[in-house]
């Protein structure tokens, strides 16, 4: 007989979205568990996603910095070299770290960890198959965060070897001789530099008229630019037509165009939710293209049953999951959640980073929302200069009649960083003017923010 146990909510994966979701239950005093088929607790954000993908960009763009700016501080390095399996041995530690650091926080608030493959079976059942067999475990509450996978064309299967995710690329043994990346989105991007910067040629072929497809225009042409310069390969408007393997080679056939001969493929054409063969529509959850179907409380319409995250669809990102984890949880408790998805910023870690927060020019035009923009130069920032970042700019997005915020757009150093007084005030429904006013310390990133919010009425100081 399957063991069964009893909990006040029960979440079933372990990522971003789930694990957060676990602790705010925690916190609210209900007897939680969290149901996770990995050895690792963190999801896909941890284990093969933000954290080795950041961690291997740090240690790239410190090579990087080495070899072809340090000489610009008026620094001579001299041989300096990449020990690949050193520098993939400190991702899989700064992974560990934090994974285990998830493990701690369970204890600390009392979450019990399954470990297992959790099946709905019932509107308030999950049945769980682990290493020591099933168990059967109920709750009052269940929140629903299995995530997403990366999607695999028919024509370019993963092999796991030569043809890979970005899982694989995370863990390439070698500096490939030549890395050809299929999808130019946020994964081709940061984990093309990854490889270009330690020294890989890197072909980055992507099928729209542009790589970062929905992103901000001006921006988007100008980082084009900034990649192309640093030896990407951009070919925009290539059709994949299919791959072969011979050898330790892999022959990619693209229309129009000679079949490229690389050592690795990356296929980076996007994830999708991952919500198959886990009783979900069985128990009566509606599921659309194998995305999750929620309501503004996350309610799936189908007992206490709640999903976030990933497999419910909108934009794939830890920040947005770990929020609609805490709001979901909130709203099963008879609280009031809060997400405003006006607010969740974007970031490309490449160098330099892109971040965004809210509405691009295009979208505003094509909503008809008269607006005004203002925007200034890394050139003529003082701190920029100081570390010898000119490249890229900041860009604000008023409304022309009420100076409400709409949008801001950065492409510089740190732009993960500088993001967040963007989003705050977004999210404080703030005005050009608002950031324009406050005190910026100097000299500072940020201070290039206020220098856009003055330019926005024309009274930026420095340009
Ligand atoms: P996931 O993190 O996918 O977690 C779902 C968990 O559920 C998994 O651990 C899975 O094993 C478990 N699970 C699923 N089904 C079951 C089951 N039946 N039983 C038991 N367990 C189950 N986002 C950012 O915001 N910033 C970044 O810098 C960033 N970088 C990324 C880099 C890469 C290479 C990738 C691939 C993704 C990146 N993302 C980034 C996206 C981010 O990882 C996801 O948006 C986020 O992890 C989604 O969280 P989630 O909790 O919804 O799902
Ligand atoms: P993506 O949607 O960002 O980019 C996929 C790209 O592939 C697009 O530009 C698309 O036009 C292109 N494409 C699709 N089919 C193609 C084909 N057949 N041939 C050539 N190009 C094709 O997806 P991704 O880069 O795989 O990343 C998946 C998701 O993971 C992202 O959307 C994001 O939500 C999340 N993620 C976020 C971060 C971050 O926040 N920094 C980092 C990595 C991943």
């Amino acid at each position: 007989m399957a063991e069964e146990s009893t909990f006040d909510l029960v979440v079933l994966g372990a990522g971003p979205g789930g694990y957060v979701a676990a602790i705010r239950a925690a916190q609210l005093g209900l007897r939680t568990a969290c149901i996770e088929k990995e050895p690792a607790l963190g999801g896909t954000c941890l284990r093969v996603g933000c954290i080795p993908s950041k961690a291997l960009l740090d240690s790239s763009e410190l090579y990087d910095q080495i070899r072809h700016k340090a000489e610009t501080h008026g620094i001579r390095v001299e041989g300096a070299e990449v020990d690949v399996p050193a520098m993939l041995k400190r991702k899989d530690g700064v992974v560990k770290g934090l994974t285990d650091g998830v493990a701690y926080l369970f204890k600390k608030n009392k979450i019990e960890w399954i470990r297992g493959f959790g099946r709905l079976t019932g509107p308030d059942t999950i049945e769980v198959e682990g290493e020591d067999g099933k168990r059967t475990v109920r709750a009052k509450t269940v929140i629903l965060a299995p995530g997403s996978v990366p999607v695999e064309l028919p024509f370019l299967k993963f092999d796991g070897e030569r043809i890979i995710d970005s899982t694989g690329a995370l863990s390439i043994p070698e500096v490939p001789g030549h890395l050809v990346v299929v999808g130019g989105g946020v994964i081709g991007l940061e984990l093309g530099s990854v490889w270009l910067r330690l020294g890989a040629k890197v072909t980055v072929l992507e099928a729209m008229p542009t790589i970062l497809p929905g992103m901000d225009g001006e921006v988007v042409k100008q980082a084009d630019r900034i990649f192309r310069k640093q030896g990407f390969d951009v070919r925009t408007g290539s059709k994949v037509t299919g791959a072969e393997r011979k050898g330790d080679k892999v022959i990619v056939s693209v229309e129009g165009q000679e079949p490229l001969e690389a050592d690795y493929l990356l296929v980076s054409v996007g994830r999708r939710a991952y919500t198959g063969g886990m009783g979900f529509e069985e128990a009566g959850i509606r599921l659309e293209r194998g995305v999750i179907q929620v309501d503004e409380r996350y309610h799936t319409g189908v007992g206490n049953v709640y999903a976030i995250g990933d497999a419910i669809g909108g934009r794939m990102l830890a920040h947005k999951a770990e929020e609609e984890g805490v709001a979901a949880v909130e709203f099963s408790a008879g609280k009031h959640g809060h997400v405003n998805y006006d607010a969740v910023a974007n970031v490309v870690y490449t160098w330099p980073e892109i971040a965004s927060v809210g509405a691009t020019e295009e979208e505003l035009k094509e909503r008809g929302v008269e607006y005004r923009s203002g925007k200034f130069p890394w050139a003529a920032n003082g701190r920029a200069k100081a570390m010898a970042e000119q490249d890229g700019f900041v860009k604000v997005l008023a409304d022309a009649k009420t100076d409400r915020l709409l949008g801001i757009h950065i492409l510089g150093p740190r732009a993960s960083d500088l993001i967040a007084e963007a989003a705050l005030a977004l999210e404080f429904e703030g005005s050009a003017e608002d950031i324009a006013r406050s005190v910026h310390a100097h000299p500072t990133l940020p201070e290039a923010v206020k220098e856009a919010a003055l330019a926005v009425s024309g009274r930026a100081i420095h340009i």
